[in-house]
């Protein structure tokens, strides 16, 4: 398969068929030269040689009543991971602070729970103010992942500053019962409705490596698109000792960076104007990390919720070597 053939429609907007699709992620390895330069074509052209750094905070940790089997905050792990319940304020402002020294131009902030409760809403979007109104943050984009939000609750994030409320898909609607038994894959998809509705810009993607199916990490893709989804965060699942997913995968091979790297792949072709972010697990890739910024235009600096990852300044450094620009800076 010609993969610029898959370049030139993405740069019209077009959508490539599943068949082709598919020829991405099953293509032998040999291609995957090919279709790293198709995919970088279509994210030069939207982002051209841009990295978005974004920093984490994990606002509550450790206390979630649902049960997603990858996840060490899950009631269901026996993980060992910090418990907090919300931050004060002053450690949220502190941490985007950070963010801003670190060359973050995202600061996202994370809520451990099914649903963040009104108080915590109005809690986070105080804090959000006053990030907003102080002339050394107000140019971050902020992004909050607060579980299940009804409109109510988007509109009131919207009106305090937020830019992008975060809800991952996570995989496929056909797998999504064998990661999660107390929501449902509906249940997500309507949470980015609200955010949509609310004017709020959307955060979703997933996670590869949960025992997907290449057919789960296509619908995942098409559904990507379809939900006109603007920021797609790739995680590549780390397999946390403790969590119930970890007993489910033994045997089954972790994923392999060639895999990983078509994946990312297939999300540009599919969204290619959406920011492809790749999250956590990307330092898997060890020597080859710096090819995910051929599809991916954002990545994660100074660690994930409950994992480390990789110092600001390590990262800036192999971006920078590989070609690539830091976005603000
Ligand atoms: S809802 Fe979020 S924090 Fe809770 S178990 Fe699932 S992934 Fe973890």
């Amino acid at each position: 398969m010609d993969f610029q053939l898959l370049a030139e429609r993405a740069l019209r907007d077009e959508l490539p068929s599943r068949e082709e699709a598919r020829v991405v992620l099953c293509a032998p390895d040999s291609q995957l030269d090919e279709i790293l330069i198709a995919a970088r074509r279509v994210r030069e052209a939207h982002f051209g040689r841009r990295v978005k750094l974004c920093l984490l905070l994990n606002a509550q940790s450790g206390i979630c009543p649902e049960d997603c089997g990858y996840c060490s905050q899950s009631k269901v792990s026996t993980a060992p991971v910090q418990k907090y319940k919300l931050l004060p304020h002053e450690n949220i402002i502190a941490r985007a602070k950070t963010a801003v020294e670190a060359g973050a131009t995202r600061f996202c902030m994370a809520v451990a729970a099914r649903s963040a409760s009104e108080k915590d809403v109005v809690h986070l979007s105080a804090a959000v103010r006053e990030i907003k109104s102080d002339p050394a943050t107000c140019h971050l984009e902020i992004c909050t992942s607060l579980g299940l939000v009804n409109a109510q609750k988007c509109r009131d994030l919207k009106a305090a500053g937020v830019d992008y409320v975060n809800h991952n898909l996570n995989t496929s609607e056909n797998h999504y019962p064998s990661i999660c038994s107390t929501h449902t894959y509906a249940d997500r998809v309507e949470t980015l409705g609200n955010i949509k509705d609310a004017g709020l810009h959307t955060c979703a993607g997933g996670i590869i490596g949960m025992g997907e199916s290449l057919d789960d990490l296509l619908d995942m893709g098409f559904a990507l698109r379809e939900l006109e989804i603007e920021s797609i965060p790739i995680n590549i699942l780390l397999r946390i000792s403790g969590v119930p997913l970890e007993e489910k995968l033994q045997g089954v091979p972790e994923t392999g960076v060639s895999h990983a790297l078509k994946v990312m792949c297939l999300m540009r072709f599919l969204n290619p104007r959406a920011e492809v972010r790749a999250a956590a697990g990307r330092e898997r890739l060890e020597e080859h990390q710096a090819k995910v910024l051929w599809p991916a235009n954002s990545l994660f600096v100074d660690g994930y919720l409950t994992t480390p990852g990789e110092h600001h300044s390590d990262v800036r450094r192999w971006i920078e070597a590989a070609g690539f620009e830091i976005e603000g800076a």
